[in-house]
């Protein structure tokens, strides 16, 4: 059976940003990246707004690898939701979900029960339906500001890489109630230079650049001028 041309290279994107994420973040290889599209999990439930997420080994879909004989043991997966995505933003996606599993920690190896599945299962659905909530900035409580230093050092890591001049305007900014990811590269300085080599533990462990941090705080304040109701409802650790 021939199969479906974008089926075809949507295969050949997975199968690309499964090394991809793995020749980014090197310390990835420590254990299975998984990379996959929702429409091979017919058992989860699919969110919506969403272009991709994060699974961490969670039951339902190791079970749903295990019927499939695709189990390699525990570790993050990827989960692609959006259909036909052009390969530009198909690795915008990437980058974004790769800076969610790092900096790399095991996973622990439960085995799937009737018990754990329904839970975690009950648990996906509610938040595959969230809405999302108001008395927050945007980045949080998911993309806080070390999730924004990761994104930056894979952005260009992956242009280097890939030879490729992935446009900074999309992968940040307004969208999380943040100024521009320019803004934000230029004040992260040449860390991702110097830490071209570097875990993202390694990274993490460094203090973040003033520049960057000063720029995150003064966002924040600003939104919380902003939103005056909400600073009583919410505290930003
Ligand atoms: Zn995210």
């Amino acid at each position: 059976m021939t199969p479906h041309p974008i089926i075809e290279l949507e295969d050949v994107l997975l199968s690309e940003a499964r090394n991809l994420g793995m020749r980014l973040a090197p310390e990835l290889t420590a254990a299975p990246l998984y990379v996959l599209h929702a429409r091979t999990l017919p058992t989860l439930p699919r969110p919506v707004d969403t272009l991709a997420y994060v699974a961490w080994c969670l039951q339902p879909l190791r079970q749903q690898l295990e019927q499939d004989g695709h189990w390699r043991g525990p570790g993050p997966a990827i989960v692609f939701v959006a259909d036909g995505q052009p390969r530009e933003q198909h690795l915008a996606t990437l980058i974004h979900e790769v800076a969610h599993v790092l900096p790399h920690t095991p996973i622990a190896d439960v085995a799937p029960t009737q018990e754990n599945c329904a839970a975690e299962m009950a648990a996906i659905e509610v938040w595959a339906r969230s809405e999302p909530a108001h008395d927050r900035p945007r980045w949080a409580p998911h993309h806080d500001i070390q999730w924004h230093r990761r994104l930056f050092h894979l952005w260009w890591r992956l242009c280097l890489l890939d030879r490729i001049a992935l446009p900074l305007g999309g992968l940040t900014g307004h969208q999380y109630d943040l100024s521009s990811a320019a803004f934000y590269w230029q004040a992260l300085g040449s860390e991702p230079l110097r830490m071209a080599e570097a875990t993202f533990a390694e990274i993490e462990a460094t203090p973040l650049p003033a520049g960057f941090e000063a720029a995150w705080y003064r966002d924040l304040e600003i939104w919380m001028q902003a939103h005056p109701g909400a600073v009583n409802t919410w505290s930003a650790k």
